[in-house]
């Protein structure tokens, strides 16, 4: 059969654009379609009247505003203009184009999305990406910069992954950043923080090193060759453990709302990288398959030679040289979490974040590492499970104790940093601590609940419920509602009104904001831990190839992202910024190898 080299057609159903066109001229009505596009669904409705196109308009969807601005506006009219959902695609926002212009064949055709062609531009990838969360973009565009032909693996129906949702914190050393806000720092000094924080024995010190050496790099190259929007430039120690230099870089959303980099930050990095691997799609060096998932990897002769992927529903089989497997961390797999690290948790990463990643390293033989260690944020009130919604406010003034079941405080409350909260949350027995308090001891214009729309309502009907949220009017009944120890907490709660009497906790030196819960009614918030990020993955060497048992690198295997984890860099911590640092960094590294790999 004649192939076309530049343009193979994976034909699944094999349905042209201008036929679905053209089937559906000959009857008028409006018409409804949607496809995948970088945020997710984009929805369209088209008009058809006397067999011609009248209109097409785009609408809801949550594509990247300034990135798909264009293809909103051109990609319609330019249909209706050709009468064909066939049209060139705008330059720059080629994935919301595809997806306009899929959804418009869908609403003719009444075909579903499954029903299109899967067009990949090359014959053969040099490099495969399973993921397109920041390492798996970052891997690709890097990879797309070293020339390679990069096929990209989505299982989802947008990009983003964790970092759509998170802040937009990075770690480096020796940045231009660093250095233009008069920063000192060096490698060297990130090397010792990992050494300090994370505990030595606790990671792999030749691949710590590295990290060490790149992210600093990688910093560089998301601010000047991606296009990185940094805001006010100013890094700092990013909210964790204090570091030894303010390193902590922070991206701007998306949106461009800079009061949030804190917040919302990490959509800046995807909205940045999404628009650079834009450009190689454009120029049919790149190709990104959306809710595509990679389903296996195949194995030949102790190499990763390529994967199998569902597309739409069928099993097909892809190869390349080199795959970098870029599937995030397991932060959403229930199962393994309470298998490695927790009695009770809840989760805060997005469902996409099940591991699939660590079940196709075990396949190939990886040896894992630091499976046993995961920063636990304190206070989810697990009222919907293990998909967190709620959860206490741990600090209000002059603030509340965290007691465990057995009715024991764990710290100095108003003084615990995010290791002593995760240290508390995972030592508690059943991981359950209980946030306890009275009327005044709590800030009124402070909602002890977070998440909720109307925290005082949610609050009182969870009271009512008394399954999270206790009220009583002694502290023996409080502990006999909660099931917490009745004496012990009894003993704690006395010792602590006494303490307040001197100005000085007498357990744990808390000398702020003391003030006695001597009167009811007595309240405790039974909490739980959550994550956001995992920490141990396969083990990885410098050159961020997945290694055996014997520590040899697996042929065709490179890792990148939260499935490197603190485990393999940085041991038993989370520092501001690592998340988002373990993809830039591995990400560039696993390209740069894959790549060399492939011969290019
Ligand atoms: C709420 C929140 C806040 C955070 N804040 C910060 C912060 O401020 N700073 C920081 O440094 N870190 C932060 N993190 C952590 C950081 O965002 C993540 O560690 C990082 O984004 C992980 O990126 P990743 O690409 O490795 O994995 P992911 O983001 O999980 O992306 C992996 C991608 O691979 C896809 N995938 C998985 N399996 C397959 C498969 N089999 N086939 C095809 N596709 C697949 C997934 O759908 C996903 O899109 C935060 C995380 C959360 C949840």
């Amino acid at each position: 059969m004649k192939r076309n080299i530049s343009m193979i057609l994976c034909l699944v159903l094999a349905v042209c654009l201008m036929l679905c066109g053209a089937a559906a001229l000959a009857q008028d009505g409006t018409f409804t379609g949607s496809a995948a596009g970088m945020g997710g669904a984009v929805n369209v409705t088209v008009t058809v009247e006397g067999g011609k196109i009248v209109s097409v308009e785009v609408g809801e969807h949550s594509e990247t505003p300034g990135i798909s601005d264009p293809a909103i506006e051109q990609i319609p009219a330019a249909i209706v203009e050709a009468q064909s959902a066939d049209v060139e695609g705008v330059s720059g926002a080629t994935v919301t184009s595809e997806a306009i212009k899929k959804a418009v064949a869908a609403a003719l055709s009444g075909e579903t999305e499954e029903a299109q062609a899967v067009e990949i531009p090359f014959e053969q990838p040099d490099v495969i990406v399973i993921g397109a969360g920041m390492s798996g973009l970052t891997a690709a565009v890097r990879a797309s910069e070293l020339g390679a032909n990069v096929l990209v693996f989505e299982q989802m129906a947008k990009v983003g992954g964790s970092a759509a949702v998170a802040g937009g914190s990075i770690v480096g050393a020796e940045t231009i950043i660093e250095k233009e806000a008069g920063i000192e720092d060096s490698i060297d000094l990130l090397y010792a923080d990992f050494g300090r924080l994370g505990g030595e024995g606790n990671y792999n010190p030749e691949v710590a090193r590295k990290f060490a050496e790149r992210a600093g790099t990688a910093v560089d190259w998301l601010d000047t060759y991606v296009g990185v929007n940094f805001g006010e430039r100013s890094p700092t120690y990013g909210s964790y453990e204090p570091l030894n230099v303010n390193r902590v870089h922070f991206a701007v959303p998306a949106d461009g709302d800079v009061s949030r980099s804190s917040g919302k930050g990490g959509s800046g990095f995807i909205m940045a990288l999404m628009n650079k691997l834009d450009g190689f799609i454009d120029a049919g060096t790149a190709c990104l398959l959306l809710e595509t998932p990679v389903t296996d990897i195949i194995i030949e002769d102790g190499a990763i030679v390529g994967v199998v992927a569902s597309v739409n529903g069928e099993s097909r089989e892809f190869r390349a040289p080199s795959t970098v497997i870029a599937t995030g961390g397991y932060g959403h797999n229930e199962a393994w979490l309470k298998e490695f690290n927790f009695t009770n948790v809840a989760t805060s990463t997005p469902a996409s974040a099940t591991g699939s990643g660590y079940d196709f390293a075990r396949k190939a033989g990886a040896v894992f590492t630091g499976m046993d260690f995961c920063t636990a944020y304190g206070g989810a009130i697990p009222v919907t499970g293990f998909t967190k919604s709620l959860a206490a406010n741990l600090y209000t003034n002059p603030g509340p104790i965290w007691v465990g079941l057995n009715g024991e405080r764990f710290t100095d409350e108003t003084k615990a940093d995010s290791k002593v909260r995760s240290d508390a949350w995972t030592a508690a027995e059943e991981n359950k601590v209980f946030v306890v308090y009275t009327e005044d001891v709590i800030n009124p214009e402070m909602p002890m609940i977070t998440g909720a729309q109307d925290p005082a309502a949610k609050l009182a009907e969870l009271v009512e419920e008394g399954k999270y949220v206790f009220k009583a009017d002694t502290v023996a009944e409080l502990a006999a509602k909660a099931g917490i120890n009745a004496d012990a907490l009894v003993k704690t709660v006395e010792t602590y009104n006494a303490d307040c009497a001197t100005g000085k906790d007498s357990v744990f030196g808390r000398e702020s904001e003391l003030r006695a819960m001597d009167k009811g009614p007595y309240y405790a918030i039974m909490t739980i831990p959550y994550v956001l990020i995992t920490s141990g993955g396969p083990r990885i060497n410098a050159d961020a190839q997945m290694i055996n048992e014997a520590g040899e690198a697996i042929p065709g295997a490179y890792l990148a992202g939260e499935i490197v984890g603190m485990g393999n860099v940085c041991g038993h911590t989370t520092i501001g910024g690592i998340g988002h640092g373990n993809c830039a960094t591995w990400g560039m590294i696993a390209a740069e190898n894959a790549v060399a790999n492939a011969g290019k």
